[in-house]
């Protein structure tokens, strides 16, 4: 069974129709790549899955329960409570230290500072980045970054992890390592990931492929779906 699930969305940004009718089952556990040429509509259909956005028609379901109807405060506590993310660029608060950043999530979720940096440093010796958890992020390398964006993705230990174009950023060596790292850590935590790349390279670490081309999603590779 699936844990997160498309049906049939369709999306149009005005005239522009993003989404045409996309389906996507991603189980638990299980690292799921889309994939897809630039504007095809991979990112839509990443941010309808994780519930940022709401198909014009069609539903989206997490553990069996339809999502795409909740209002905007209980997606906002169910993206809080269940969902992770790392996008291109870490998007890290470049003030903050690496550590602040990791424990940006607990601290949303109401746990006190000590508490939330406390949580945070294993990921530091976890992720290769020992020694980097003061630094302010603004001066981490790419790929240090993007690290300290996939900590702060799985820091809350998410059910899923989305993560769009994660390795866009970095060269191909680093983009490798930050994948490796990715996967390993959501397999030991049993957290699925639906993973946006147009890179075949990056996608060969998931465990299935679909491809979207024209606003719709076709399953690739059809071995699984875990328990
Ligand atoms: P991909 O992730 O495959 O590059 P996107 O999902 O970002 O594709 O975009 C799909 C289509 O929707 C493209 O034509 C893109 O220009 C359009 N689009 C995406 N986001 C927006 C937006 N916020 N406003 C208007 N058009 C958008
Ligand atoms: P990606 O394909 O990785 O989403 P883009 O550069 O296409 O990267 O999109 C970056 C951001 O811009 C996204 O938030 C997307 O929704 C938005 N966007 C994409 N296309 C358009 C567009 N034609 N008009 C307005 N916003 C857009």
């Amino acid at each position: 069974t699936a844990l997160i699930e498309a049906r049939d969305v369709a999306l149009s940004f005005g005239e522009t129709p993003a989404l045409r009718g996309a389906s996507l089952a991603v189980g638990a556990g299980e690292v799921f790549a889309v994939m897809g040429p630039s504007g095809s509509g991979k990112s839509t259909l990443l941010h309808c899955l994780a519930g940022i956005l709401i198909p014009d028609t069609g539903e989206v379901y997490f553990d069996g329960r339809r999502i795409d109807t909740l209002n905007e405060a209980d997606r906002s506590a169910l993206r809080r409570d269940a969902f992770g993310f790392v996008f291109q660029f870490g998007q890290l608060v470049p003030e903050l230290t690496a550590e602040e950043n990791v424990a940006l999530p607990l601290l949303f979720s109401g746990k006190r500072r000590a508490a939330a940096l406390a949580e945070a440093r294993p990921w530091f010796a976890r992720l290769g980045l020992d020694g980097l958890e003061r630094r302010r992020s603004g001066e981490l390398s790419g790929g240090q970054a993007q690290r300290v964006a996939l900590a702060r993705g799985l820091v809350a230990r998410p059910r899923v992890l989305f993560a769009d174009e994660p390795t866009g950023a970095l060269d191909s060596l680093t983009g490798e390592q930050v994948m490796d790292l990715m996967v390993d850590a959501a397999h030991e935590e049993g957290t699925s990931i639906v993973l946006v790349t147009h890179e075949p390279r990056v996608a060969a670490h998931a465990d299935r492929e679909a491809i979207v081309r024209d606003g719709r999603a076709t399953l690739l590779t059809a071995e699984r779906i875990a328990s």
